[in-house]
């Protein structure tokens, strides 16, 4: 193509979109193993497409413009598909509607047949493609319903990117309206060209900043719980335990503690009875029993095997002895999934006060010894500082507990 040098400068928007998608390939490549990074391809994709019609277009006459137009209406009417893929798949990882977009794709096809191989009509043409382009965009509109909040200013930025995003594409067909004639008679050197594609290349600078920073934030989060989170309960590791434990008892606000170490009553015949998998389920649902017999601010930990960890803030011995009773008793009436309905497992408790963050460890100790002690006075009880509390319930005399369960059951 003989152009002049002003037509390729109208190339530099296009390159820098597709600069965009090469960054956000390259994100997705970086996170391939997690399966919910595909959203980064759906959207790298998106922006080649998108880049390609742009630059396409930018090289062409008016005459070139109706007879390339079905081609180039494909590329942009797969790009902003596969922008609302990207965008629904990353807030509610389910992907949008195929056949929705197949449908607006063949009506728009049909009509830019029409207007450019029947009928030469460039304002129909441009109208009707950004229609089209606005409704495959807000095919991804479901996935803000019921969103939750955003959890950052990025994360925000994002958002309304794209909801400005679809906003414009909407409002698009109707500005086009308004265009003066001398705009149509040269389309691409025309100054709703250039805006056009200056628009384009500020949404595409600020959707991938918002998700690289995005991405990176969330690469961090998942290292940061592999490191801190025990792999099957996702609950607290020891380590985490101790570096969340040293700043909870640094903040004087959350006084009074009380430490509650927590031991599962003959789990190994779990193992042996119904499987090392059936172990592991118990272990899994009591690692959600535990946090919501808790605040938010308590902490919860596995410490190892069938051993959990409990830091509670703001209570008096009393009250943390009346929590832990609670937790006792919900443990005694919980049915385990992967056991048989009639099996109901125990737990035995030691408790001691705390009182700052150098008596941690001491305490932990103390907890421990305590909770043997439980264990010696013939588990399913709380033992707590000087006092032994095992109140006798009677209501599931009629189910089986594990500790009278024999090895061949
Ligand atoms: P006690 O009432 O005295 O605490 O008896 P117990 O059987 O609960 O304790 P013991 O220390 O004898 O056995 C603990 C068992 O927990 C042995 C081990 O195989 C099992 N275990 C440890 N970690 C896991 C795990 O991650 N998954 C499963 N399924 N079992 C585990
Ligand atoms: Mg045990
Ligand atoms: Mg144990």
């Amino acid at each position: 193509m003989n152009q002049p040098a002003i037509t390729y400068f109208a190339l530099i928007a296009p390159a820098c979109v597709v600069l965009f998608g090469f960054a956000l390939l390259t994100c997705w490549y970086v996170q391939r193993r997690q399966p919910q990074a595909v959203f980064l391809l759906w959207l790298s994709g998106s922006f080649m497409s998108l880049a390609t019609a742009l630059a396409l277009q930018s090289l062409m006459s008016n005459a070139q413009l109706g007879q390339f137009a079905l081609a180039t209406a494909c590329l942009y009417l797969m790009g902003c598909w596969s922008l609302a893929q990207g965008m629904s798949l990353r807030l509610r990882g389910k992907g949008v509607s195929v056949s929705g977009g197949l449908l607006i794709a063949s009506v728009t096809l049909a009509v830019l047949f029409y207007y450019s191989q029947l009928e030469n009509n460039l304002l129909l043409r441009i109208q009707s493609l950004a229609f089209a382009m606005a409704l495959m965009q807000a095919l991804a509109l479901p996935a803000f319903v019921q969103l939750k909040p955003a959890q950052d200013w990025v994360e925000s930025l994002v958002r309304w990117t794209y909801g400005i995003s679809v906003g414009y594409a909407l409002f698009r067909p109707l500005a086009v309206s308004l265009l003066p004639v001398n705009e149509l008679q040269d389309l691409t050197r025309s100054g709703y060209w250039a805006f056009s594609q200056v628009v384009a290349l500020v949404f595409a600078m600020l959707f991938t900043v918002g998700l690289l920073a995005c991405s990176v934030r969330d690469m961090v989060t998942n290292l940061r719980d592999e490191r801190n989170r025990d792999p099957l309960t996702r609950l607290l590791n020891r380590r985490a335990f101790m570096e969340a434990g040293q700043s909870v008892l640094a903040d004087r606000r959350l006084a009074p503690w009380a430490l509650v170490a927590v031991d599962i009553d003959h789990f190994k015949r779990i193992n042996d009875n119904w499987g090392h998998a059936a172990g592991d389920q118990v272990l899994v649902q009591l690692g959600q029993l535990l946090p919501l017999q808790v605040r938010d601010k308590d902490l919860v930990a596995r410490f190892g095997g069938e051993e959990f960890i409990l830091l509670l803030n703001r209570v008096q011995m009393s009250e943390a002895h009346a929590i832990v009773d609670r937790v006792r008793m919900q443990m005694r009436a919980h049915a385990f999934e992967h056991l048989p309905e009639r099996i109901r497992m125990t737990a035995s408790f030691g408790i001691v006060p705390v009182r700052s963050a150098e008596e941690l460890a001491e305490a932990l100790c103390q907890a421990d010894a305590l909770l043997y002690a439980a264990k010696g006075a013939g588990r399913d009880c709380v033992q707590a500082a000087m006092t032994v509390v095992r109140p006798i319930d009677d209501e599931h005399a009629a189910i089986e507990s594990v500790a009278d369960t024999a090895l061949s059951a």
